[in-house]
């Protein structure tokens, strides 16, 4: 494999002047700036950053990088947590210039650029009262959450983000541009639906959106101490809940603002409530919670952006992240005596831990039909250590280490691929455990020589 060191400058001057976007290199001023990514721990120095600005980018970026043998990562949104949108010295091809959304309100499906964001795409979609399934955080990029699977706060209602994805257009490890959906390239079609970007880059995506102007919902916290409780009452209640109520349960500090001072810095168990439904029905299935006597509860109607966005503030771009992530088949009392030992020390006030519950039309879809394999558990579990300090770095991924250690031997054997680190090929097998082989036959049909492979690496 070579870098760009290796190559003249007339191959890099060609190549720049094919490109309708900028190309960035290490020299150019802008080139730290460019180079970075959401989480601030990942500290790659690519060769150079195509700016891309729509699909003939793309296209002669590929052919650019498969032709001079440079490594290649793809930047979509730039929120991987292994920092899987980037690569060291070698090509990064950026989409941050390709964004659109367009609203086609005959059918209500949205076409997306392949370099949006997800707030960018919800501010559109709510203004015809629309939305799309994606997930909690409104900074994420399109591209990444969509390709993993993408889990949210609709997902018992509406299924997961690909779920929900009727097509796409997409760049071919051959430089080919080929649209994909259930009756073109339909195993293409299959394999982007949870397998990643390791099929090649996609320059659009088209979603169903549904009728959801607002919903009702907020947080709900208990002392940690009583999180075996609090958790064994929910394992019960949300399976058993209308396809309307969702709600992830987490172990979490509460933040200075905007929460009451009394819960300032301590350590709670929190559900972050989201219902799709009538306010009548809510309140009635709500007293259920209250009767739990939750020391603060916030729960009111929103438009579906507030929600999406209701976190962004404590998360802003450039801080230390560490991920670590499994599947759960069910909550015992041995598994949340450890949520009860880990949510008691959590080392910076930003991390937690989150249960997402997949229930509803995300567990009605078969466990074949996309390369998503956990269909039938039921929840995906995630321990984030955050902090803004780079001093934290290993007090924040010790934690997750520890707690990941602590509860691994519990769980359904693999994890949800956009919750993961770089964490090596077994880890990528147990993720899409049974689809793990018809995956590696798409990929060895249409990327043989594996060039897209920064990412969750399905080996051809
Ligand atoms: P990038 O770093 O740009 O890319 C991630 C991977 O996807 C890379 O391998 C990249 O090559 C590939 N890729 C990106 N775009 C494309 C494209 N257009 N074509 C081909 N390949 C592409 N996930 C959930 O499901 N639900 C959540 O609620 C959720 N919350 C999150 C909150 C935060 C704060 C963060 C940081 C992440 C969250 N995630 C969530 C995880 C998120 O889905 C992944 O981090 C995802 O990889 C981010 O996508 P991106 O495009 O921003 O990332």
């Amino acid at each position: 494999m070579k870098t760009i060191k290796d190559l003249n400058s007339e191959t890099i001057s060609s190549f720049k002047n094919q490109l309708n976007g900028n190309m960035v290199l290490p020299t150019d001023a802008a080139y730290n700036e460019t180079r970075k990514v959401y989480n601030g721990m990942i500290d790659k120095h690519p060769g150079l950053i195509a700016m891309c600005k729509n699909a003939d980018d793309v296209m002669a970026s590929v052919n650019f990088g498969r032709e001079n043998d440079l490594l290649i990562a793809i930047r979509g949104g730039g929120h991987n947590g292994g920092g899987l949108g980037l690569c060291d010295d070698g090509l990064v091809i950026d989409l941050s210039g390709i964004k659109h959304v367009n609203v086609n309100t005959s059918n209500n499906t949205v076409k997306v650029g392949g370099g949006n964001i997800w707030n960018e795409v919800d501010a559109v979609t709510h203004e015809y009262g629309l939305a799309i399934p994606s997930g909690m955080v409104s900074s994420t990029g399109v591209g990444g959450l969509t390709l993993g699977g993408g889990v949210g706060y609709l997902s018992r209602k509406y299924g997961l983000t690909i779920d929900n994805l009727l097509e796409a257009d997409m760049v071919l490890a051959d430089g080919r541009f080929v649209t994909v959906n259930a009756k073109q390239n339909t195993d293409l079609f299959w394999a982007i639906r949870g397998g990643g970007g390791n099929f090649g880059v996609v320059t659009s995506f088209t979603f169903q959106a549904h009728p959801q102007k607002t919903v009702i919902a907020g947080p709900t916290f208990w002392p940690i101490e009583r999180v075996e409780e609090i958790m064994a009452w929910y394992d019960g209640f949300i399976q058993n809940a209308s396809d309307d109520l969702s709600g992830f349960i987490a172990t979490m500090i509460v933040p200075e603002s905007p929460f009451p001072s009394e819960l300032h810095n301590k350590q709670f168990c929190a559900i972050v409530w989201c219902y799709t439904g009538d306010a009548d029905t809510f309140n009635d299935l709500f007293k259920t919670v209250l009767n739990l006597n939750p020391v603060f509860a916030h729960v009111g109607e929103m438009p579906y952006p507030a929600l999406q966005s209701m976190f962004d503030g404590f998360f802003p771009t450039g801080m230390q992240w560490y991920w670590r992530a499994d599947f759960f088949n069910k909550l015992t009392p041995e598994i949340t005596a450890q949520h009860l030992k880990f949510g008691s020390k959590i080392p910076t006030p930003l991390s937690q831990m989150h249960l997402y519950h997949i229930s509803g039309a995300a567990s009605r879809v078969g466990a074949e039909d996309t390369p998503w394999a956990y269909r039938n558990a039921k929840y995906a579990g995630v321990y984030v250590g955050v902090d803004p300090d780079p001093k934290n770095a290993n007090k924040i991924t010790n934690w997750c280490k520890d707690y990941f250690n602590a509860l691994h031997p519990y769980s359904a054997g693999g994890a949800y691929s956009n919750f993961m680190m770089d964490e090596g090929q077994e880890r990528v097998k147990a993720s899409y455990k049974h689809n793990y082989d018809r995956l590696a036959k798409i990929k060895q049909k249409f990327d043989p020589n594996n060039i897209f492979k920064v990412n969750q690496n399905i080996k051809p």
